[in-house]
């Protein structure tokens, strides 16, 4: 196993806390209980998920070959807090009769497909980690995270949230802050957390694609898709083709989500902003991978991937050093006379990033 010097575990769940903080707020206690439960929830398991990702690292056995296959175990935790909860699939069974299992199950597995099938990457640290879930976690839980371990999913609280297995992007976004400090371990605040946040919506978005064979133009570039309830006004939590239109409603507020710098955000929350200043990087992978065409996987996912994993990336990464390497790694990837790094290089400058 491989491990990053300065180990330092990133606790992202797919609900933000921009988000959370302004439905702890709502007058309607149907959709702020809910929401201040799950803040306080997210707050304890912060503060454990530190100690435990140290002493899974410590123990990490050694290694051995990689299979091809994923090591996948669906646990449920019958709306306790308890982890991992009770066995409910293990790999190469069948589907049974709770959707929410499968839905995991599959989850997990299409983010091991792609990071294998067109990276070559053995599970989410090089090595074939077993990937753990456990469904049903707590009582009308509005989140869902990956704790350094295993992936944790909240059926949500049907007010504003449901089912956090509904979309298997925010699977793969959660896994890949795990390859992220397997790798760059970029730092999780202002720039660098906003690159670590991008490359999970980047890789969560390719994961979708991925499994369902999409091109580029065929893909809908929303993460978070199928996890708002019918009656909130939006359509997903974060869209990369369109930065800021994610949702728009009156409990919610408006999607955040700056699409070029001329609209980067100062602020202290949220990590400085990761959630909130990724709309700028995920544009600009949006931009490059529609103006390549084709499978976003295989051209700008590919460039994107080779600067994540090849160990140039530091872990103060700002937007302009990630860009520069990308347009290197492009060079390197399809050469000098090849559309590609001008494609990468155009999609930088579109969203207002410098190349220096
Ligand atoms: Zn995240």
């Amino acid at each position: 196993m491989t491990t990053h010097g300065g180990f330092e575990p990133v606790f992202c769940t797919v609900v933000p806390p921009h988000i959370l903080d302004r439905l702890a707020k709502s007058d309607n206690p149907a959709r702020s209980g809910p929401a201040q439960r799950t803040l306080v929830r997210d707050s304890e398991l912060r503060a454990r998920r530190r100690v435990t990702s140290e002493y899974r690292l410590a123990a990490a056995p050694a290694a051995k070959a990689p299979s091809d296959q994923p090591l996948r175990t669906i646990y449920d935790a019958e709306h306790r807090t308890d982890l991992p909860g009770t066995k409910v699939r293990a790999e190469g069974s069948d589907p049974g009769q709770d959707a929410t299992v499968n839905r995991a199950y599959a989850g997990l597995g299409a983010t091991f497909d792609l990071y294998l099938k067109a990276y070559q990457r053995h599970s989410i640290d090089g090595d074939g980690l077993p990937l753990d879930a456990t469904v049903h976690y707590d009582e009308g839980y509005n989140n869902a995270f990956w704790n350094g371990e295993q992936m944790v999913f909240g059926d949500g609280d049907g007010e504003i949230f449901v089912d956090f297995t509904n979309s298997i992007d925010v699977i793969g976004h959660e896994l890949t802050h795990g390859v992220t400090q397997y790798t760059a371990n970029l730092t999780y605040y202002g720039q660098p957390g906003a690159l670590n946040e991008s490359l999970s919506d980047v890789f969560g978005s390719l994961i979708k694609q991925y499994s369902l064979g999409q091109t580029a133009a065929e893909a809908d570039w929303l993460i978070g898709a199928g996890l708002l309830a019918p009656n909130v006004t939006g359509s997903a939590l974060r869209s990369m083709k369109a930065p800021g239109t994610a949702y728009d409603d009156d409990v919610l507020g408006k999607d955040p989500q700056p699409a070029t710098m001329d609209d980067y955000v100062r602020t202290g929350r949220d990590n400085g902003g990761v959630h909130i200043n990724s709309g700028i990087p995920n544009h600009a992978f949006y931009l490059a991978a529609t103006a390549l065409g084709g499978h976003a996987w295989e051209k700008a996912g590919q460039v994107w991937y080779d600067v994540l994993t090849g160990g140039e990336l530091t872990e103060k990464a700002f937007f302009s050093d990630f860009a520069k390497l990308t347009v290197k790694a492009a060079r390197e990837r399809f050469g000098d006379g090849g559309d590609e790094f001008q494609a990468v290089e155009k999609a930088w400058e579109q969203v207002g990033v410098r190349i220096l």
